[in-house]
């Protein structure tokens, strides 16, 4: 992708997004020596790589060092600083960003943006990360670019006072933007000045500059870019500020009027470039109207001893319904695991305004008891007790899942059991959770020639899938790493991981001819920092949490045909099902809570075999019933 001549290259055959923003010099010594163009141009690429990594799961930057230097070096403080201002302000940089020099290559590593890393007392959560919102208003005298949290509410507020939700606060809210609007009226002045059609040369004008009167001198250069600038940030701000006036032509500290020199502009076409800034500016309406920025533009003719010496350009600016922009916000994706795409408005405030819950709650709210006694018991978490249930983290001991697949696979495969527990033995304990396809599992397409996909998540080390071939295959590790980067990004966007997150891989060759000699075709070739391994417990079972919700993230009964079992026909009833063939041929798991009976199961299709627990005072089933 081109941005200005910097560009940026999503890397190939890597399990994890990586970003290629070409030379950047490093180093606070040697950044300070850069020309400040130089300097910028790449701060400018570097935080828009981040930025489209916050967005999409997460990743690495790369960056080869354009300057040399025999020690290794630290970031700079103008990068440090424009990566701070990113994520937000409650949050340590390196919360989300670590750094790592690897030769001539310097890498930042690139957590996730999640909204559950701003503080959870209150309910304002953006859901994506923007450079800048390109959203004004107006505060005091002064006109701001909203800040992401500043941007969220505000767009949350216009959105309530288009639903009219708001009724008494919005009347509230008119009663004094009417009370302001009389004052404008009566007292003077803007207004006035506004209906007038000549002005002496250096009057003071008898207000001051507030919330809704700006004042602005001309330029003495390309007046006509810079009134376009002007107007793109002033326009906007009034318009999603209750409206006002700008006043180009008056000296802001003396309140004098100056106006531009005749010579230097011609009023018609200067009015004919506003009037099409004006136009550009894109609008979101929550309401249902399409209503455009309502404006008038006055030409006021400017005196001096008599004679005609310039003009003075005022626009007055209603208060708009909904919002108005500077330009589309500043905010990048990666999208289709390929192209790094900026986000159009519409897409933007989508974005920002997402509503449904995550995944993750849906799925607790779900398997919830809907009367929870609220006073005394402690609640249960439900999303933990089913992780347990199916992924059981044992500290010290080493689990296959599911065990029957993995005697079929170890069966089947002479030297698979050997090659595997070369594999995980560096590492004390942990769980391989075994599929014949994990491709399949996460909706890929299957490869020819794999016997089997194992995700190990052990103590003390990354999570890693393991792709184990009958014969060599060249295309073994894309296919690998295309499994690890669904199963990564699926497990932040659906499974709501907030923790760093890289998913390794490996692809192993199960020869019978060679008994049991393995293969390693060439892996990440990227030294991840220590925190993306799993250093406890905690850790683990949240990353499993992550996963079951994955796996069992099927939204409807859809996927199920109910005929086929007589068992599931009878739940019709029930509100929300997740189904989700585990990795494992043939059987399927479930979690449903049915609504009208205080009645939580746990099905993993197998055999019938019900089993009865009592959790807070409530029946909770777990039951095995036979699928297929
Ligand atoms: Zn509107």
């Amino acid at each position: 992708m081109q941005i200005g001549d910097c560009s940026l290259v999503l890397q190939p055959s890597q399990p994890d997004l990586v970003l290629n923003v070409g030379r950047v010099t490093l180093g606070e010594e040697y950044r300070q020596k850069q020309q400040k163009f130089q300097r910028d141009k790449e701060k400018k690429k570097v935080v828009l790589a981040a930025c489209a990594l916050l967005n999409s799961g997460g990743g690495v930057i790369q960056m080869e060092m354009a300057n040399e230097a025999d020690h290794p070096l630290e970031l700079g403080l103008d990068l440090e600083q424009a990566l701070r201002e990113l994520i937000p302000s409650s949050d340590v940089l390196q919360a989300f960003f670590e750094t790592r020099q690897q030769g001539r290559f310097f890498h930042i590593f690139v957590k996730s943006w999640s909204n559950a890393a701003l503080p959870e007392d209150n309910c304002t959560k953006p859901r994506i990360c923007s450079v800048s919102s390109s959203l004004y208003r107006r505060s005091g005298t002064s006109t701001i670019c909203l800040d992401l949290r500043q941007a969220y509410d505000f767009l949350k507020t216009q959105k309530r006072k288009a639903q009219n939700t708001l009724l008494n606060e919005e009347s509230e809210h008119s009663k004094i933007l009417r009370a302001m609007h009389q004052d404008i009226m009566e007292s003077n002045s803007p207004f006035q000045v506004f209906q007038s059609n000549k002005i002496e040369y250096g009057h003071i004008l008898p207000f001051p500059e507030s919330h809704s009167v700006e004042f602005k001198q001309f330029s003495t250069q390309k007046t006509q870019e810079y009134v376009k600038r002007v107007i793109q940030e002033y326009i906007p701000a009034f318009a999603n500020t209750g409206g006002g006036y700008l006043f180009i032509g008056v000296h802001d500290k003396s309140r004098r009027v100056l106006g531009c020199a005749k010579e230097n502009i011609d009023p018609d076409s200067l009015q004919r470039v506003i009037a099409q800034a004006i136009s550009k500016l894109p609008v979101f309406h929550f309401c249902s109207t399409d209503a455009q920025v309502f404006y008038e533009i006055k030409v006021i003719d400017v005196f001096k001893n008599e004679n005609l010496y310039g003009y003075l350009i005022i626009v007055n600016v209603e208060p708009f319904c909904c919002v108005v922009f500077s330009e589309d916000p500043a905010s990048w994706m990666v999208k289709e695991q390929q192209k790094i795409v900026k986000l159009n408005m519409n897409e933007w405030v989508a974005k920002m305004m997402n509503t449904d819950p995550d995944l993750p709650e849906a799925f607790e709210s779900q398997l919830t008891l809907s009367d929870h006694p609220a006073y005394c018991r402690e609640q249960v978490n439900h999303k933990t007790q089913l992780q347990q249930h199916l992924f059981p983290v044992s500290p010290g001991r080493w689990q296959y899942i599911p065990e029957t697949l993995w005697m079929e696979l170890s069966s089947q495969h002479k030297g698979l059991e050997e090659l595997i527990h070369q594999q995980v033995h560096p590492a004390s304990w942990g769980i391989l959770i075994f599929s014949r396809s994990w491709a399949v599992d996460l909706g890929l397409e299957e490869k020819q020639g794999v016997l089997c996909d194992a995700l190990l998540i052990a103590h003390n080390r990354p999570p890693t899938l393991y792709t184990i071939l009958g014969d060599q295959d060249a295309e073994g590790q894309d296919y690998c790493n295309r499994i690890a980067l669904t199963l990564k990004q699926k497990l932040v966007t659906m499974g709501g991981y907030t923790g760093k997150l890289c998913v390794m891989t490996k692809v192993l060759c199960l020869n019978p001819n060679i008994n049991a000699v393995s293969l390693e075709m060439s892996s990440s070739q990227i030294h991840y920092p220590w925190s993306y391994n799993f250093v406890g417990t905690q850790q683990m079972e949240s990353f499993l949490q992550a996963l079951m919700i994955v796996l069992l993230g099927f939204r409807s009964l859809l996927r199920y045909q109910p005929e086929k079992n007589s068992y599931l026909s009878n739940f019709h009833h029930h509100s929300h099902l997740f189904v989700h063939d585990l990795p494992v041929s043939g059987k399927a798991t479930m979690a449903m809570k049915i609504r009208d009976r205080n009645i939580r199961l746990y099905m993993e299709a197998e055999e019938v075999e019900n089993v009865c627990e009592d959790v807070s005072g409530k029946t909770t089933m777990a039951m095995k019933i036979r699928e297929r």
